[in-house]
């Protein structure tokens, strides 16, 4: 594989990068490999496939691809799912290390490094990621108590469901003056709407079932990184520790990577259209999404990034009221998880493990690529049936 994909734009990469070489009577696509196992006709070379736990060709274009999206020099690393990348990511930190996340990170992230701390792995500590002075703050306190590479800082950015906007740059520059490792989870803004490596990130990382799949039928997770000392020890882990991704899986995923583009253009233009009536609508209490000019973090969104992203959480009066606005949506569909072409809603605090700064009655909502008119007719009716009759006055 390995074509020379330079300056092309990223529409033009989900579709072209990761296709097998250009020879005649080749397939276009990649196919499926399932072979566990493969030929050796001479002694074993680094870079050999040998057994699958290790290489699988179905891996490549999509690893191919991903990179190419993310801005990395190297192909990215494909994992069972977003929390088998976190652990690889998260096995960087040395024994007696340290860990900053937001306090607003994928619940999943927070309770994986909580469990860690348990263990006695490192020092967790969350922070608030949009108030950049209390964050430095935390950097410098760290730097008087632990030495060059102990340190690893997590961001996120916007959170998830609370939607803030980290200074990905300054931070990432301040954490690496005082020898820090820094990692950005880029679910939420995909390589469409900004690629953190180029803000200088060390390594970036997906939960592949969400946009970049894209349908709600695969469970993966991916790292990607241009320092290939780092690379080496994420695929190490991923060998060892065995959180690899079956082929099938990988394979629909870059199936889905192929409409990446058009599915983020639809689903941000409709979150954009959407946040604007609920903005508006007298059940709402609060809208949180980056592209609304009120939003806290528009003016750093607007600065740092290529778009607002497809993901818009209101807040309601109370939890009766928002576990009523869920029940009632007929088109939307009340589940867990995003980035599917499905519009999803959920109250995130119905689930224990989300942080308790989470607002009770937040509802976030997936948006999908459904017609927008239709989706905000759903949610108006069910706002109006939750809270007695309150129409959105439109
Ligand atoms: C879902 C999610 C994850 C975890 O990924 P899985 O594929 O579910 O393991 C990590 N980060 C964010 C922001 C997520 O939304």
């Amino acid at each position: 594989m390995a074509t020379d994909h330079s300056g092309l734009a990223p529409d033009t990469l989900t579709v072209a990068a990761g296709r097998p070489p250009r020879e005649h009577d080749a397939p276009v696509n990649a196919p499926i490999v399932l072979s566990t196992t493969y030929h050796e006709t001479r002694a074993p070379q680094p870079g050999d496939r040998i057994y699958a736990r290790g290489s699988n060709p179905t891996w490549d274009p999509f690893e191919e691809a991903l990179g190419a999206l993310e801005g990395a020099d190297l192909p990215a690393l494909v994992f069972g799912s977003g929390l088998g990348a976190a652990a690889a990511a998260l096995s960087l930190v040395p024994t007696g290390g340290a860990v900053v996340m937001p306090r607003h990170a994928y619940a999943g992230s927070i309770s994986l490094a909580g469990d860690l701390a348990a263990q006695g792995r490192f020092e967790l500590l969350t922070v608030d990621i949009a108030d950049t002075d209390a964050v430095l703050g935390t950097l410098d306190a760290l730097a008087h108590r632990f030495d060059a590479g102990q340190v690893m800082v997590w961001l996120e950015s916007p959170t998830n469901p609370m939607l803030e906007v980290a200074e990905l740059a300054v931070l990432t520059d301040a954490a690496h003056a005082r020898g820090a490792l820094v990692v950005a989870d880029n679910t939420f803004n995909t390589p469409m709407v900004h690629r953190p490596l180029e803000a200088g990130v060390d390594v970036v990382l997906h939960s592949v079932t969400k946009w970049l799949a894209g349908h709600s039928d695969v469970v993966l997770g991916a790292l990607a990184t241009s320092d290939p000392a780092l690379r080496a020890r994420l695929l190490a882990h991923r060998t060892l520790h065995g959180a690899i991704a079956g082929p099938f899986e990988v394979w629909l995923a870059l199936r889905g990577l192929r409409t990446l583009a058009l599915r983020m253009e639809r689903s941000q233009s409709t979150a954009a259209f959407l946040a604007l009536h609920l903005a508006d609508h007298p059940a709402v209490r609060r809208v949180r999404y980056p592209g609304l000019a009120s939003d806290p973090g528009h003016e750093r969104a607007a600065a740092q990034f290529n778009g607002f992203g497809g993901i818009v959480s209101i807040e309601l009066d109370d939890v009766a009221t928002a576990d009523a606005v869920v029940e009632a949506v007929r088109l939307w569909l009340p589940a867990t998880s995003l980035g599917g072409v499905e519009s999803l809603v959920e109250r995130r605090r119905r689930q224990p493990a989300e942080p308790a700064t989470v607002p009770e009655a937040l509802v976030r909502l997936s948006v999908g690529i459904e017609n927008p008119e239709d989706l905000w007719a759903d949610l108006d009716q069910a706002l109006r049936r939750a809270t007695g009759g309150r129409d959105g006055g439109l």
